[in-house]
């Protein structure tokens, strides 16, 4: 038994019709929750001396060419997932076990990875 029964009226549907033109647009689906490319600066940085999210990169999927910053990096899954934001191929994927890293950059052309000189 819970002591809060009497908020129960407070969840009653909501009245009216349930397609309704002017509904605002729905939440987007939890698999199309990211954040832009710097949250890859911390994992990649383990792994490389150099800041890749400065570098660009090349995408497989449309041929644009962007920063790793901004990307869109979906961290909802067993590594990180960094997705073009144009036409949303899969760019990066970064899996970091316990004694190694697994870097897929198979959805990249190329990446320019600018250097100190
Ligand atoms: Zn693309």
């Amino acid at each position: 038994m819970t002591p809060h029964t009497d908020r129960r009226t407070d969840r009653r549907p909501h009245p009216g019709p349930a397609t309704s033109p002017a509904a605002p647009a729905a939440a987007p689906a939890p698999e199309d929750v990211y954040q832009d490319g710097n949250v890859l600066a911390g994992p990649l940085s383990e792994i490389f001396a150099v800041d890749l999210t400065a570098a660009s990169g090349r995408c497989v999927g449309c041929g644009n060419t962007g920063p790793v910053a901004r990307l869109r990096v979906y961290t909802r899954a067993p590594g990180l997932v960094a997705r073009c934001p144009d036409c949303g191929h899969v760019v990066l994927r970064l899996v970091r076990g316990p004694d190694a890293a697994w870097l897929d950059l198979r959805g990249s052309v190329a990446l320019r990875i600018p250097l100190d000189t």
